[in-house]
């Protein structure tokens, strides 16, 4: 690297550095900055100017006098100045959330897509006229980043494989970049299992819970997804589908898979292997999974013997593939998401069986398995947090106000 390119990407880094220290700890001085940071004085004093000229951080009266007796003037960050949207595609839905800088939610909406099968081009036009109205409701808002999380692995930015959608090596962001011509933001894909596992690994830890090094995620709805997480981290692997646990084979004469192979987790776990070994005719209560879903939850708190049995054998299966992960990988958490969590009471017995092998047959090896708090919107919790920490790594990337630009700006949230 060439010594300015260097340099320009130092300047970058101590803005970003400068900005977090004052969303974590503002309103606050710039002598604390400095203090805090290890920045000197002017430096902290140019890069305020900066951030200052993007509306990123504004002054906010004054504190206790400084050491020369002049008050200080104090700094915090302008929320509303950026938005992150946020997008999640479900297999009949779009859900969008925007988030301002603070994490707080400022628009929403709730699509349904009704798509056919195997045809992304629906879905992208609808996720291009959502976007188009948030962006409408931004206002003066610099608009950062939007996120689109989906039900398929991502390899190198493209949708590889959604098989609950039908859909093979698609370019989501091409497609949505082309219904909207007029936004100037960085479009991503990333895959909806890995944000809900991050999210709930946040919202455990901010409970208080530690994690180990190595963790694995799993949560099941149309199929079974899954996430693994390295040093709270989420390890990719060669073509981004490391922890995909849908597919590990539980048994060699199981069930047919829709992969071609037979015996995978999915074939157990997911919410229609689910309400049909519980006994629940297709279609109970309304087209939708969801009525299935809460008849099964209705039968299994009512203590039907049925249900219970069907996720007994489903924690069992559940099981032996954490138990290959974990022999794999040396995970020592397993995190279950969406309506694992809610009926890990059923599925514990069947887990711990499996599991007690390893855990009792080398001193020291602990597996523990824990739920989430999240819930359905643990994937969007998991995109909001991710794109506010890519807007607060690269403040460099929202442009400059000139005289001609300078909006007004909402207070909420500031
Ligand atoms: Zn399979």
């Amino acid at each position: 690297m060439n010594a300015p390119a260097a340099s320009a990407d130092v300047r970058r880094a101590n803005l970003s550095l400068v900005l977090r220290h004052i969303e974590a700890h503002g309103p606050c001085a710039r002598t604390e900055i400095a203090a805090a940071t290890g920045l000197a004085h002017a430096s902290v004093t140019a890069m305020v100017a900066d951030l200052a000229e993007r509306g990123l951080v504004r002054e906010t009266g004054a504190g206790a006098p400084g050491g020369r007796g002049r008050p200080r003037r104090l700094l915090r960050v302008v929320h509303g100045r950026v938005w992150t949207v946020a997008v999640q595609v479900t297999h009949d839905m779009i859900r969008l959330r925007a988030t301002d800088l603070s994490g707080a939610t400022v628009h929403t909406e709730d699509t349904p897509h009704g798509a056919p099968f195997g045809d992304p081009g629906p879905v992208a036009r609808e996720i291009g006229s959502t976007v188009a109205r948030a962006v409408e409701q931004a206002g003066g808002a610099h608009l950062g980043l939007v996120v689109i999380a989906v039900p398929g692995a991502v390899i190198n930015g493209k949708v590889g494989h959604a098989i609950g959608l039908g859909w093979r090596t698609t370019d989501l962001t091409a497609l949505v970049a082309a219904q909207l011509p007029h936004v100037d933001c960085p479009i991503e894909v990333v895959n909806e299992a890995n944000m809900a596992a991050l999210a709930e690994y946040h919202a455990l830890t901010a409970e208080g819970a530690t994690h180990p090094d190595t963790v694995v995620y799993v949560t099941a709805h149309a199929g079974v997804g899954g996430c693994l997480l390295i040093g709270g981290r989420v390890h990719h692997g060669s073509h981004g589908m490391a922890g995909e646990v849908g597919h590990v084979p539980v048994s060699l004469d199981g069930p047919p898979c829709r992969c071609g192979s037979r015996g995978c987790l999915n074939t157990y776990l997911r919410l229609q292997a689910l309400t049909r070994a519980a006994g629940i005719p297709e279609g109970t209560g309304g087209p939708a999974p969801a009525a299935a879903r809460a008849e099964l939850n209705r039968r299994l708190r009512a203590g039907d013997e049925r249900a219970r049995a069907a996720l007994d054998t489903a924690g069992h299966a559940l099981g032996a593939a954490l138990l290959a992960v974990a022999s794999v990988t040396d995970a020592g958490e397993a995190i279950l998401g969406g309506h694992l969590a809610d009926w890990a009471p059923w599925l514990m017995p069947g887990i711990d069986a499996r599991l007690i092998g390893r855990r009792t047959a080398i001193e020291h090896v602990r597996f523990a398995v824990s739920t989430g708090v999240l819930g359905a919107d643990a994937t969007l919790a998991g995109v909001v947090h991710v794109g506010r920490e890519q807007v607060l790594a690269m403040p460099a990337g929202v442009p400059m106000y000139t005289s001609m630009t300078m909006p007004t700006l909402p207070e909420a949230g500031a």
